[in-house]
């Protein structure tokens, strides 16, 4: 029987086990914040950032909402990162992409202090992770770290297949993948769109992230007997359907669900841990910056 790895449980899970560490903080007279600034007016985004403010509120975390005009000039975007990296009442800070072209993103993430940087996209905190000394890990690889281990997937030893070389996802998870500890110690490969033969890598693999953005690109035919198989794409495609559109994975559900041991469906898989995870970094950034000890 395949294994459908149910995101919304796991992601209640780690919600819960937050309660302890916010109730730990709040004793020492310290609300967990997260400050997510907004500079755009595309509908996805402005939903993204309301989904996180009410995940936020959900778990006891103060939600600061910050909405700049995404004409206004870039420097009105650092001048506010600059005031919230001051303000010591706020513990993580997450700036919506995509910025407006006018705004440089590499500024942005370098703007952001270290410390409260809970996507964990600064160079520094890049660098700790490729290192082995994690301070924030993104939160879509972390959040499937989470479900890996969560399942009794086995890393160690592992043959993975990282699908997609991206900042946020592809690096990151290859990276976590590879490291000497809990979750890693796996033999990984990471394809992206000028991998040869993708098929013959993706078939030989345990575990397959797949994080290309291309709807429904991984079929059964394309997996080996057993495999672990992660989707993490989320994919507009047309449909008869009252939006007229549905959400796909980059994973073909109904084909791989034949082959693999355990697999992700999509909705319901990895984007409620990548939710999650933002929760637990924030309380994270809460603990460090008040140096209050809290069980994570
Ligand atoms: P990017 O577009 O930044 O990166 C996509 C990567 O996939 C690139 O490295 C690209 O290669 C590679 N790729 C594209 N086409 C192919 C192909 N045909 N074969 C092999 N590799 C290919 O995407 P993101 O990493 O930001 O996101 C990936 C997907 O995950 C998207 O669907 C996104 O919506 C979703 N997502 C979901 C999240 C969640 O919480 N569930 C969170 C973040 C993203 P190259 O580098 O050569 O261009």
């Amino acid at each position: 029987m395949t294994e459908i790895i149910d995101g919304n449980a796991v992601a209640q899970e780690v919600r819960d086990g937050l309660g302890d560490a916010i109730d730990t903080l709040a004793d020492d007279g310290t609300t967990p914040t997260l400050a997510t600034v907004l500079m755009s007016d595309d509908p996805a985004s402005e939903t993204y950032v309301s989904m996180k403010q009410d995940d936020c509120e959900e778990v006891g975390i103060e939600a600061r909402d910050v909405e700049i005009d995404p004409d206004a000039p870039a420097e009105e975007l650092f001048d506010t990162i600059d005031e919230l990296n001051a303000d010591p009442d706020v513990n993580g800070i997450l700036v919506q992409m995509p910025v407006p072209d006018h705004v440089d993103d590499r500024e942005v993430l370098r703007r952001i202090d270290p410390l409260k940087d809970v996507d964990g996209f600064h160079p520094e905190n890049v660098g700790r992770l490729v290192a082995g000394n994690a301070r924030y890990k993104p939160c879509t690889p972390h959040g499937i770290q989470k479900l890996l281990a969560d399942a009794g997937v086995e890393t160690e030893g592992a043959d993975a297949v990282v699908v997609g070389r991206s900042d946020i996802v592809g690096k990151p998870m290859a990276n976590l993948l590879l490291q000497k500890a809990e979750g890693g110690n796996a033999t990984v490969t990471v394809c992206h769109s000028r991998t040869e033969d993708l098929a013959a890598r993706t078939r030989a693999a345990d575990i397959v992230i797949a994080a290309a953005g291309v709807p429904e690109m991984i079929d059964g035919e394309m997996l080996g007997e057993g495999a672990t198989v992660i989707d993490v794409g989320i994919n507009r495609v047309d449909a008869d359907t009252e939006k007229g559109y549905e959400l796909v994975g980059d994973v073909e559900y109904e084909s791989a669900k034949e082959v693999a041991g355990a697999i992700t469906p999509v909705p319901g898989g990895v984007g409620p841990m990548t939710r999650a995870m933002l929760l637990w970094n924030t309380v994270k950034a809460a603990s460090l910056q008040t140096e209050t000890d809290v069980r994570l």
